[in-house]
This record gives structure tokens, C-alpha cells and sequence, in this order.
């Protein structure tokens, strides 16, 4: 087998070595069914009980309340920005969204297709360097919508918005969900894409109030009714099994580092020396505002776009894969999820440093002048 190398990509992303090898393990023979794990029907006791246990080690995970439900769709977190109006939006309502990055704008796209959308906030004016702190809510919104992380941008939110009243809050957790504690009895329904943080692509995951199940609307196709995935646990049609069945593991994974607390600690500390070297830098600058950085997208430029390509190719030449920034804004993203492992951030730092000094003439034309 090749050697694994640092992999930052913004997802799919690094998954934790050992959930790949049970994965592996369990490609021939899930236990000992003799029949391999993606090859079990999911109406099979086999996978029935993957699946039972992958919302119970959910649930332990994120201390997730009985009045919720648990839910592995498919179709990715882009399918959320549509099903998530077509369930709760009409032409007589408004619901409320919080844009802070491209993703949030493309959930505005779908949402106006189906009612009436408030921006709440928009921090395009500053290029999504900053989680806006001024909010303008709608007196009673059917939702609000946020985005937790800004995958793109390198933002996150410190702690989630308030909604005006009793508006359920939702939230598009795709790049930083289960990264730290979450409290979801402040959520209406929270969803995210797995191919991040969780598992592989082709599983989204819902954890969505009974309530909200409820109030979904009837007259839409059925496989876009959260009522139509809560009744059939997810089995409604054929669920992407794979997916769930590493999910399961990645929670296990969780948990063994001491559950969200331990992730939030360990990702605190990773994000932490990222910049701390990237605020000492005199030639690499982070973009995002101190207030508002990712723990999870880290992104750096350093002022000329042809240095930042050159770094791009240098970290590569030393197994640093993945960092250059998404194409709608360029410079460096290192993205450091919860299965990033923290050799491979100092990795970075001494690459960054090795960089920074045989181009310490390109310093004087650098971002810090530019700052
Ligand atoms: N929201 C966020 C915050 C994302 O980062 C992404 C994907 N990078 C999406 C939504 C879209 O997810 P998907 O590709 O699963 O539709």
C-alpha cells in the first residue's frame, strides 16, 4: 500500500485510520455474516442493526433529546437548502437567513424559489471575512437558517444565533458538525453533509425536532416529507448503507477521544498553533477575522497570488495535499477536520517556515505591508 500523506482537502476529507481499516476489515465479511458490508440488504438484521447503532452512538454523541429525530438521507447537504423551504416555506411566509458565505447564498437561491427570504445579515460587503454581529429579523420567520462553518471563507460562527421568538433555528453544520458541544435543544433541525467530518459522500445527515416532522408540509413529492424518512427510519427507500455504516464508526471514533468535548479540546489546540504561527508570519497572513476564524478551514494568503501557487506546489513536494483555497477566492485553505491529525498541522507550520525563508526578499512586497 502507498504511504499516506497529510491530506487537507475541504471534503471528502481525512477520515481516521482506524475506522478505515475496520472498513476495510469488514469489506468481505461484515462480522462474521460472511456476506460483506456493502453487499447487506438493508432490510437484513445486519444492517438494521448498523443502523440502530449509528443513531444511538448519535444520540450519546451530541446528548441528543428524545423529541428529535435522527435521519441519513441522501442527495447532500445542497438538497437540504431545497428541502428545508419546500417543507416550511410557503408563498405566505418568510424565513430569515443568516449569509455568511457561498454556501448560505446558494440555501437563499432555493429558498426563494418556494417564499419570502429576509436577509438577517450579509457579509458580502467585507468578502465573508467576518460573521456579521448585527442581525434584522423578520417579526415571526417560519425559520432562520445559518451556516455554522464557512467552508470556503474560513469563518465560523462562536456560538449560534438567537432566533427572534419561538422560530425554529436551522442550521447547515456540513463542515464543522461534531467538532465541538453542541446544545440541540436550541435547534428546530440541524443537517449536514458526512463527507467532512463524519464519513464519506452520499449520506446526510438530519437531526430534526418531531415537531418540525410534523409541520412539513403534505403536498410535496414523498422523498422530500421528513415525515416520509422519520416513519420508515431512514429506510424508506434504499439508504445509502456504506455511508451510515462508517458513520457508526467515526461516532465510535468520536467518543474514544473523549466525545465532543475531547474533539473541541483537540481541535482548539490544532487551529490554535496554526495561527499563532500565521500571526507571527511576515509573509503568510490568515484572511478571517480573529473573532470569527474556523477551527475547521483554515485560510491563509500571502498577498501575491503567484507566491501562493508556488507555496501550494512546495508544501505538495512535502506531502501536504489539498491546500489551495477554494477557486472562488484563492490563497491557502487547510482544512483540519476532526480526523486531521495534529503532526500534520506542524508539518505545515515547518513547511511554512522552510518557505518563508528562502523567500524572505518576497517579505517587504508582502501581505503585512498590504495589511
Ligand atoms: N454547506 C457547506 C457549509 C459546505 O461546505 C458544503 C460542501 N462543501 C455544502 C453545504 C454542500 O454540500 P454537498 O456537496 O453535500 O451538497
Amino acid at each position: 500500500m502507498s504511504t499516506r500523506i497529510f491530506n487537507f482537502s475541504a471534503g471528502p476529507a481525512v477520515l481516521p485510520e482506524s475506522v478505515l481499516e475496520e472498513a476495510r476489515d469488514n469489506l468481505l465479511s461484515l462480522g462474521d455474516t460472511g456476506i460483506g458490508v456493502l453487499e447487506h440488504s438493508h432490510r437484513g438484521p445486519a444492517m438494521i442493526e448498523v443502523f440502530e447503532e449509528a443513531e444511538r452512538l448519535c444520540r450519546k454523541l451530541a446528548a441528543i433529546p428524545d423529541n428529535y429525530r435522527v435521519l441519513f438521507l441522501q442527495g447532500g447537504a445542497s438538497t437540504q437548502f431545497a428541502t428545508i423551504p419546500m417543507n416550511f416555506l410557503d408563498r405566505n411566509s418568510t424565513a430569515d437567513y443568516l449569509v455568511t458565505g457561498s454556501w448560505s447564498k446558494k440555501a437563499v437561491q432555493e429558498a426563494k424559489m418556494f417564499g419570502t427570504v429576509r436577509i438577517a445579515c450579509n457579509g458580502a460587503d467585507e468578502n465573508f471575512s467576518r460573521i456579521p454581529a448585527e442581525r434584522d429579523f423578520s417579526e415571526s420567520p417560519a425559520y432562520v437558517h445559518f451556516t455554522s462553518n464557512n467552508t470556503i471563507f474560513g469563518t465560523q460562527f462562536p456560538t449560534e444565533p438567537i432566533p427572534p421568538g419561538d422560530a425554529p433555528l436551522v442550521c447547515d453544520a456540513s463542515s464543522d458538525i461534531f467538532s465541538r458541544e453542541i446544545d440541540v435543544s436550541k435547534y428546530g433541525l440541524i443537517y449536514a453533509g458526512a463527507q467532512k467530518n463524519l464519513g464519506p459522500s452520499g449520506v446526510t445527515l438530519v437531526v430534526i425536532r418531531d415537531d418540525l416532522v410534523e409541520r412539513g408540509a403534505k403536498e410535496i413529492p414523498t422523498m422530500f416529507q421528513y415525515r416520509t424518512h422519520a416513519q420508515a427510519d431512514s429506510c424508506y427507500n434504499t439508504p445509502p448503507t456504506f455511508g451510515v455504516y462508517l458513520m457508526k464508526l467515526v461516532f465510535q471514533w468520536i467518543l474514544d477521544q473523549g466525545g465532543l468535548a475531547g474533539v473541541r479540546e483537540i481541535n482548539e489546540r490544532k487551529a490554535g498553533k496554526l495561527y499563532s504561527y500565521l500571526d507571527e508570519s511576515s509573509l503568510f497572513r490568515p484572511t478571517a477575522d480573529p473573532a470569527c476564524r474556523s477551527r475547521m478551514n483554515v485560510t491563509f494568503v500571502t498577498g501575491d497570488p503567484e507566491l501562493d501557487a508556488q507555496f501550494v506546489a512546495f508544501a505538495r513536494d512535502r506531502r501536504l495535499d489539498g491546500l489551495k483555497g477554494h477557486r472562488s477566492v484563492g490563497g491557502m485553505r487547510a482544512s483540519i477536520y476532526n480526523a486531521f491529525p495534529e503532526a500534520g498541522v506542524e508539518h505545515l507550520i515547518e513547511t511554512m517556515r522552510e518557505f518563508e525563508d528562502l523567500h524572505s526578499d518576497a517579505v517587504s512586497r508582502s501581505s503585512k505591508a498590504n495589511a
